[in-house]
């Protein structure tokens, strides 16, 4: 009975882990990342420690599907995944929000220190999807930042504010990071 009740809770276990993490890229989805970032906000506001919104979708992926392949574009993504994991502090957040779009959360990161990480996660990236399965494609991607300046700003306001920057490093040409005006909400 015991053995029984052990097997329960590690199926339940898996099927949790399985509705809070992306399949494909191993990352928390959607759901568990917006939980666990406000959470993380909670404790930033609490201490009155600054924390950093990324927003991250990568470059003109509809064409890296068309010209390479669903299973390339696939891989692309994982590699992003990967790179950028692997390029923030384990109290950093990364998920993906969804298709080709991601956000990280910095904490104890000020618009400097903001900047100076995207655009290193901005470069890692690219520099680890130039080459794909033997194919060029130099693919990349552009980021939008967003710094508390005022504890009333909630996830969503640094979300919003991230999603107008990163518009702007779409428009200025791709491949960059681009920082929201301090605003006070
Ligand atoms: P932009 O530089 O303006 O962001 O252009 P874009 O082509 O990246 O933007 P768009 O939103 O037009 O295309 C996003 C593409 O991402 C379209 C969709 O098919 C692809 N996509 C979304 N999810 C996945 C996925 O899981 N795997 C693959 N291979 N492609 C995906
Ligand atoms: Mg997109
Ligand atoms: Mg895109």
């Amino acid at each position: 009975f015991i053995l029984l009740a052990m097997a329960k809770e590690r199926t339940e276990l898996r099927h949790k882990t399985a509705a809070m993490t992306d399949a494909l890229t191993g990352l928390p989805n959607r759901r568990a990342f917006l939980q666990d970032a406000e959470t993380l906000l909670q404790q930033q506001i609490a201490r009155d420690c600054p924390i950093a919104v990324l927003l991250i979708d990568l470059d003109h992926f509809k064409s890296i599907n068309d010209r390479f392949g669903h299973a390339v574009g696939d891989k692309v993504l994982q590699i992003f995944a990967k790179t950028t994991r692997a390029g923030l502090r384990q109290t950093d957040l990364i998920g993906r929000l969804g298709g080709e779009e991601f956000t990280a959360v910095l904490s104890d990161a000020g618009v400097d220190n903001a900047y100076l990480v995207a655009d290193r996660l901005r470069r890692a990236f690219a520099a680890a999807a130039a080459v794909v399965d033997g194919e060029t494609i130099y693919a990349t991607a552009s980021i939008g930042v967003a710094v508390i300046v005022d504890p009333r700003q909630d996830l969503a306001k640094l979300i919003t504010l991230a999603d107008q920057a990163l518009y702007l490093a779409k428009a200025r040409g791709r491949n960059r990071v681009e920082v929201a005006p301090l605003e006070v909400a």
